[in-house]
């Protein structure tokens, strides 16, 4: 039996259109719109594409966005004086710094400087703690997309075995403790754990975030478990000179075994920014005092 299609596409489309439906109210009580400050430090051209992104993504859901372009040679302290002056700007709710910034830019020293209510991104030191501990706080946006995706499929996650392939503090140790705060009982393999295809197979949840092409095979899959594809991998195509966009998991052979299984495009990629979008409407209802709708 073929896996059912889990269409990323299709929810965040619904999330953002949630999202939109928010931004009047918001206006009418607070005479301005949500904003959110994207800094783009350089000219990688993946970085690009992100940044614009984001910008049309904002703009379309009635939010404001403020693009800050910097050049390469941009010293340290410059860029901690712009995050310095966005904290204090009060029509900034949310501050996205893109990543990678140049070597000579300590990213540690400049996401420690954005204020936490500010970091939509969910990558400050005391939201990575917040999400620890259970407290209220931003979650990074790809790890919390696929919880969203995972709960509108299975509805409780309690006591589900989860395995989250990958340790980075963007994807997979959030997503750990966003699982675990779902009471599944949580595994997180690595580069350096034996027997992954052994760990996998015992899992209900698998989430892979590992950055290696259809790595992930259908034999490793227990039957009827959920797989999330984090992985955006760009691998030789059919034919020459073009390429085409692939996962973490072998989705061929995965999805003659899954339950329901994210595509690769179409499934968690389009979430993230989906995902930002809501941190950032969150991010100006409680800086003006209000509730966050529940629809977000
Ligand atoms: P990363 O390189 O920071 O982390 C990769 C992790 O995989 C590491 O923790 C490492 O221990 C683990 N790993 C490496 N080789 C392994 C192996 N052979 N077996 C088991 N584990 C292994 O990457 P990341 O930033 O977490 O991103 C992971 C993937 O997700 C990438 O393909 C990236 O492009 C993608 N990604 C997608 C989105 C999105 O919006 N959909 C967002 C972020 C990242």
């Amino acid at each position: 039996m073929a896996a059912d299609i889990i269409d990323g596409k299709a929810f965040a489309a619904g999330l953002r259109a949630r999202i939109a439906e928010t931004i009047p109210a918001f206006r009418e009580k607070t005479g301005r719109a949500p904003g959110l400050a994207v800094v783009l430090v350089g000219e990688d051209p993946a970085s690009q594409v992100y940044v614009r992104s984001k910008g049309k993504a904002t703009v379309e859901a009635g939010m404001e966005s403020f693009e800050h372009k910097l050049e390469p040679t941009v010293t340290q302290d410059e860029l901690l004086a712009l995050i310095a002056k966005l904290n204090a700007d009060r029509t900034v709710d949310g501050i996205l710094v893109q990543l990678p910034l140049p070597k000579h830019i300590d990213e540690a020293a400049v996401i420690g400087a954005i204020d936490p209510d500010k970091d939509v991104d969910g990558f400050h030191v005391v939201n990575a703690g917040r999400l620890a501990v259970g407290a209220t706080g931003f979650v990074p946006c790809t790890p919390l997309g696929c919880i969203m995706l995972l709960k509108d499929r299975l509805g409780s996650l309690s006591g589900l075995d989860a395995v989250v392939i990958g340790r980075s503090n963007i994807v997979g140790k959030p997503m750990a403790q966003l699982l675990l705060a779902e009471s599944c009982t949580v595994t997180v393999a690595h580069s350096r754990t034996r027997d992954l295809a052994d760990v996998v197979r015992r899992a209900d949840i698998v989430v892979a975030a590992v950055g290696r092409p259809e790595m992930i095979k259908g034999d490793w899959i227990k039957p009827g478990a959920t797989v999330i594809d984090v992985g955006i991998n760009r691998v030789p195509g059919a034919s020459e000179g073009k390429t085409k966009l692939v996962g973490d998991v072998d989705y061929a052979s995965a999805a003659e075994v899954a339950g329901a299984i994210t595509p690769v495009p179409g499934g968690v990629g389009p979430m993230t920014i989906a995902v930002l979008l809501r941190n950032t409407a969150v991010a100006a209802h409680l800086r003006e005092g209000l509730s966050p709708p529940p629809t977000l």
